[in-house]
């Protein structure tokens, strides 16, 4: 696969292109990402913001990390699909959420972070890092 990547929400109001190369792909197996993706670990897919192009309207949420890093999520008001996340340290970079994208054939992480939370039955590639907490 080669940029642009598209991808969007469940119910299609909210649409986005990624115009470039990802900078890195993890699964965080925190227990936010557990419970913000109502599953076993988040993916999170990096991006210069100039890169990513996002239409329809979005709601916003913000939370403190365990870092004390603010969070802020940003989702389709209208099905409530997370669609990317960005720390208060690092406002020029976008985690996107990979499972949005069109094609998730190529998806391949690199790390796995907060292992320490992860659920019990979750193994680990032989080609991904792990990391107890953060990268
Ligand atoms: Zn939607
Ligand atoms: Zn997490």
């Amino acid at each position: 696969m080669t940029a642009p990547y598209t991808g969007g929400c469940q119910c299609g109001s909210v649409r986005y292109a990624v115009t470039t190369e990802p900078i890195r792909l993890l699964a965080c197996h925190c227990q936010e990402c557990q419970r913000q993706s109502g599953s076993a670990f988040g993916m999170s897919m990096s991006v210069k913001k100039d890169n990513l192009t996002v239409t329809g309207l979005t709601k916003q949420f913000a939370r403190s990390a365990d870092s004390g890093n603010e969070v802020t999520g940003v989702f389709c008001p209208e099905c409530g699909v997370r669609i990317y996340h960005v720390l208060a340290s690092a406002p020029d970079i976008v985690a996107l959420k990979p499972g949005t994208l069109d094609d998730t054939s190529w998806l391949r992480p690199r790390s796995f972070i907060w292992m320490k939370s992860a659920q019990g039955w979750v193994s680990v590639p032989d080609d991904v890092k792990t990391f107890e907490r953060q990268t």
